[in-house]
């Protein structure tokens, strides 16, 4: 039997490429498309020469061209880091928009499944907690965040506009804090600063109090939730959460990465940023009931192998 294909856009990020290495090794052909605005073409260098692997240097603002069949979709384009984003803002609202509409085109066209990785973003300061995929959520529409937020829930409007007008199989997965290896050293997120800070005996920055929470992933989980997410029947016009429950506070997570790293940096304080969500941990009740997908990997073991990696 042929093999499937499946074009994955935003594959040479972090997450991106993780996914586009699992899908070779699964047995599909992958056709990557990144700009490589923040992706790297070093995060492709198992697979790059792989027969069943192609990269294209493509931004999905333009409309996408791929020849033969196409069965799976996954759009991974977007900046994702909050300094990243804020600071190419207007590429986030226009990739998340029209490189959205591209893909969902590219999609329609290839009578393909379609997966798009939102955000728990989409939350905004949740007031509801945990998070469940039925709550609205809190999004400042003007704030600094907006840019991420408001694109990211365009994005959602859009894809289930393609499942309802186009009958499209699509899916709309909803990522939490990802981390793991190749997450970008000077992405400015808080597990990334923490390890540089720590390996590099610098101040930990601790943004506000330290007590605001988020719930961390590790990117084999991410990987295999995104996987059930599209080959699981059923799933057409679903919004799933896909993260890790465990929770913690900022200094907790700068507490453990400082003693897991045997560092002497001191603990400072910075002013928190505008509209930095107070709390944020998934409720993953619909992905253990869908796919029967949980995270295995507890923060503990997956900063291990993360430190691992900065410390190459
Ligand atoms: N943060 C921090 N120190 C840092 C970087 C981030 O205390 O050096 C905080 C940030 O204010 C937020 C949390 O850590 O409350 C997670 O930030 P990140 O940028 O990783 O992603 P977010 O979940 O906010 O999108």
């Amino acid at each position: 039997m042929s093999k499937k294909t499946a074009v994955v856009a935003g594959g040479a990020g972090f997450i991106g490429s993780h996914l586009c290495e699992a899908l070779v090794e699964d047995g599909y052909k992958v056709i990557c498309l990144d700009n490589l605005g923040t992706g790297k073409l070093e995060n492709l260098k198992g697979i790059i020469k792989n027969k069943n692997f192609k990269f294209i240097k493509h931004d999905v603002r333009k409309p996408i061209k791929v020849s033969g069949q196409v069965h799976y979709v996954f759009h991974l384009a977007s900046y994702a880091s909050p300094p990243y984003y804020q600071t190419k803002s207007i590429e986030t609202l226009m990739t998340n928009s029209l490189g959205t509409l591209n893909i969902l085109e590219l999609s329609r066209v290839k009578k393909a499944k379609y997966l798009i990785t939102s955000t728990s973003e989409t939350y905004g300061d949740p007031k509801e907690h945990p998070q469940k995929e039925t709550y609205w959520g809190n999004v400042n529409p003007v704030g600094i965040r907006s840019c991420y937020d408001e694109a990211k829930r365009f994005a959602e409007a859009l894809t289930m506009e393609y499942v309802r007008k186009h009958d499209l199989d699509a899916r709309i997965i909803r990522i939490f804090n990802t981390y793991g290896p190749r997450l970008q050293k000077d992405d400015g997120r808080v597990i990334s600063n923490f390890i540089n800070q720590c390996l590099c005996q610098t101040p930990l920055t601790i943004y506000g109090n330290g007590m605001q929470t988020r719930s961390f992933c590790y990117i084999s989980d991410q990987i295999a939730g995104l996987k059930a997410a599209i080959l699981t029947e059923g799933t057409k016009g679903e919004v799933i959460n896909i993260g890790n429950p465990d929770e913690f506070t900022m200094l907790e997570a700068a507490k453990m990465i400082k003693e897991m790293t045997h560092s002497e940096s001191q603990i400072v304080y910075r002013p928190l940023p505008d509209d930095d969500p107070a709390r944020r941990k998934p409720d993953i009740t619909k992905a253990k009931t869908l796919l029967g997908w949980e995270p295995k990997v507890k923060l503990r073991e997956g900063l291990t192998k993360t430190i691992a990696w900065f410390s190459r």
